[in-house]
């Protein structure tokens, strides 16, 4: 396994919630036990209008059979336990390495890396995200991220008082009249929370020219309008993803060539307003072992997983995108009829008609063998 980034700094970065669809892929693979701790249960999505008058609330997913709900991590810490457990295994794992490009003969495949390094095996499975460049060595005309309409922040406030006033074990979202915020609490009396703000994709140059009290200013004004506790989380908080610019994948065209394949945001990145990326990535591994241990070559084996997997991820991809355009400026003026919003909580986004997402489950082909 390659990995650009170094896995050693553990502190660096944002939160995301793993729903039990995504989690009971990670049990398949005997990895939930070694990581389940570092997450905090998060049952339900509790949604207000900028008034603060209750929308709706929906479930995160029947648990798992152990009771085990979604789990939101701290991204680096789930992902370095994950390489941790990996290398416990016996799984070579090269961080801080950048992949530049893959090649691959009637014999096998090869990864180059910028260093110049060539490394080789029988295949090559890309997982390196949206802007991935096994997806490019695959197809040179590949598509490219599309802009959803949204910014994304991040933070963390210390504060165990407003900790103790939110829903516990869940996501509390408020439509706000500027921007759509999103606080959840944690045991310790930390309160995790995101803004999406609608507006064109922040500059390279705006980034490098605002400073992290610029951008808690700037949000804290967003949030001010709005009833809740989010103009004092924003100020007091500490920002862990600033100005990040959202995009989604909708429909990538070619999945596969010869022995080079792709899983995860490389090939079906959603937005994140779906909460179902990772759990798509994760998935998608169990699929992958599964229809390359059932296939006589390579190539079947990245067709048959394609045949099982696309379907349903450009839907999810679809209902991600649905849900960030309720947070652009139209959407956002269609939400502050709260009255309409209540219908749509009540009638249409339901557990009922979200459990196709949250409660699918993926075996493992019992050809595929779980390594350690
Ligand atoms: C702000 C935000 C919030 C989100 N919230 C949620 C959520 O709550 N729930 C959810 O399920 N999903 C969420 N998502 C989506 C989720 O993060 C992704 O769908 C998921 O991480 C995809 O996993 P992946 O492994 O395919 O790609 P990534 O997580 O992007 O991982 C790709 C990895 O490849 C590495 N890499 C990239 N290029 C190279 C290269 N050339 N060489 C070597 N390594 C490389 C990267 O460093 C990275 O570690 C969110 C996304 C964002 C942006």
């Amino acid at each position: 396994m390659i990995e650009a980034r170094s896995v050693t700094d553990r502190d660096e970065g944002s939160w995301f919630t793993i729903s039990p669809n995504g989690l009971a892929a990670l049990d398949v693979l005997d990895a939930l036990g070694p990581v389940r701790a570092l997450g905090v249960p998060t049952r339900r999505n509790v949604i207000v209008g900028a008034t603060g008058r209750g929308l709706g609330a929906l479930s995160l997913g029947t648990p798992l059979p152990d009771g085990t709900p979604a789990l939101s991590f701290k991204r680096p810490r789930l992902a370095g336990a994950l390489v941790d457990e990996a290398r416990r295994r016996g799984i070579e794992v090269l961080d801080g390495v950048r992949v530049s490009g893959a090649e691959q003969d009637a014999r096998g495949a090869a990864v180059v890396c910028d260093d110049g390094t060539r490394l080789t095996g029988d295949l090559v499975i890309g997982a390196d995200g949206i802007h991935s460049a096994i997806r490019t060595a695959i197809d040179p005309d590949t598509p490219t991220g599309r802009y959803v309409g949204l910014t994304n922040f991040g933070g963390v406030t210390h504060d165990p008082t407003i900790a103790a006033t939110l829903p516990a074990e869940s996501w509390y979202f408020v439509f706000g009249r500027r921007a759509f915020f999103g606080a959840l609490p944690t045991p310790t009396g930390d309160v995790v929370w995101f803004v999406n703000v609608p507006e064109a994709p922040i500059s390279g140059a705006q980034r490098s020219a605002t400073s992290e009290s610029g951008w808690r200013d700037r949000l804290g004004a967003l949030a001010a309008p709005d009833a809740g506790p989010f103009a004092g989380l924003i100020a007091r908080g500490r920002l862990e993803l600033a100005a990040d610019n959202t995009y989604d994948l909708p429909s990538v065209p070619v999945w596969h060539r010869g022995r080079l394949g792709l899983v995860g945001d490389a090939i079906h990145a959603p937005a994140p307003s779906s909460g179902q990326g990772a759990s798509m990535a994760l998935e998608d591994a169990v699929v992958m072992a599964s229809s390359l241990a059932a296939a006589t070559t390579i190539e079947a084996g990245f067709e048959g997983f394609e045949r099982a997997r696309r379907a349903r991820v450009e839907r999810i991809v679809a209902v991600g995108a649905r849900a960030s355009s309720t947070k652009t400026p139209r959407g956002i003026r269609r939400v502050l009829n709260d009255a309409a919003m209540r219908l749509v909580f009540r009638h249409v986004v339901t557990e009922k008609s979200q459990a196709w997402m949250f409660d699918h489950r993926v075996a493992l082909d019992p050809r595929a063998r779980v390594v350690g």
